[in-house]
């Protein structure tokens, strides 16, 4: 006899499983934006776990350190090298230095980014360019170090830009992000055709809600204040980080050759959610407790 009771989607394999054939990065370099922490470091794991060398570009040198003892838990050959992806010099200079360690990276996986929530009337010029300056053009010019390094050596290549689902939707909240990742996934369709025939694939992949314990105290106090966070999501539990690096490592492996231009979302389907009955709107300042607007 049926109970009917919601189930949601089931859990995730447990950390450590690996979908792809042991070795399958056997002799590639991988090179991950902010992957000390969080997310990116889940990604280069996923990559570590199947053989890669591992890049980890990012400012902080805690972060940097974190990336050492992860991929050093791992066996991993690893390089870190401080980097701000705002600067086009300091991307070149990391460059340089996984080439005269590793050789040119086959693989850019541009996570780094920047985020707080913030109603978008109380928003500083400087909150403004700095998310922007950090999602939108730190990616492009990573990317277009990257292709450039590829296009010369005639090498093949494949970047993922690391997206997020309100760059189709909006992001009430995050109107700095919200528009810096939009301009991300656009940027995905262009340079996948500009560069397809130097063989560099450009895909995106977006995660779903990923709690982690590397985030910020803005966006964990944004979590804090919303209900359950596995009830509110279709799949009725949230994302795993393994779940993106999983990901992560089929776009870029064999056999996703031919997926490119695509922005790949991996969130339950929780960006597609609508109610049937319509909740009461409340206003950004209302949910995130702030007092009236003032000049
Ligand atoms: P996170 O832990 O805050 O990581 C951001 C990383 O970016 C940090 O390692 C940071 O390192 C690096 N970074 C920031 N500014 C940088 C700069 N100017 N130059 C170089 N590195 C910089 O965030 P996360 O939650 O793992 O998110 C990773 C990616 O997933 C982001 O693109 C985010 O937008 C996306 N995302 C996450 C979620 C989620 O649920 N977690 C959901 C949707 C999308 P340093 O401070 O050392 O520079």
């Amino acid at each position: 006899m049926s109970t009917s009771e919601p189930i949601g989607l089931p859990d995730a394999p447990e950390l450590g499983a690996q979908a792809l054939p042991a070795g399958t990065y056997d002799g590639k370099v991988v090179f991950v934006t902010g992957g000390g922490t969080g997310l990116g470091r889940a990604v280069a794991t996923e990559f570590a776990r199947l053989g890669a060398s591992i890049v980890v570009a990012s400012r902080k040198p805690e972060h940097l350190e974190q990336a050492d003892e992860a991929m050093a838990a791992l066996g991993a050959p690893a390089l870190t090298v401080q980097c701000d992806i705002r600067e086009p010099d300091s991307i070149a200079a990391a460059f340089d230095a996984a080439v005269s360690r590793f050789g040119l990276p086959d693989i850019l996986v541009n996570n780094a980014a920047a985020n707080f929530p913030v109603p978008a009337e109380d928003m500083s010029a400087n909150a403004w360019r700095t998310v922007i300056d950090i999602t939108l053009n730190g990616t492009y010019f990573c990317a277009r170090e990257f292709a450039r390094r590829h296009i010369d050596a005639n090498t093949p290549g494949s970047i993922i830009n690391i997206g997020a689902t309100y760059a189709w939707t909006g992001g009430p909240g995050f109107a700095h992000s919200a528009a810096a990742k939009a301009g991300v996934k656009n940027m995905v369709e262009t340079l996948a055709v500009e560069w397809g025939p130097y063989g560099i694939q450009v895909n995106g992949l977006v995660p779903g809600l990923m709690p982690h314990e590397d985030m910020t105290d803005d966006i964990k106090g944004n979590l804090a204040r919303t209900n359950d966070k596995d009830a509110c999501q279709p799949a009725l539990r949230v994302g795993r980080p393994r779940e993106l690096g999983w990901a992560a490592t089929f776009l870029a492996s064999p056999y996703a050759r031919f997926i490119s231009g695509h922005t790949l979302v991996v969130d339950g389907a929780n960006w597609q959610r609508r109610s049937l009955t319509q909740p009461e709107v409340v206003t950004v300042r209302d949910q995130m407790g702030k007092g009236p607007f003032e000049l």
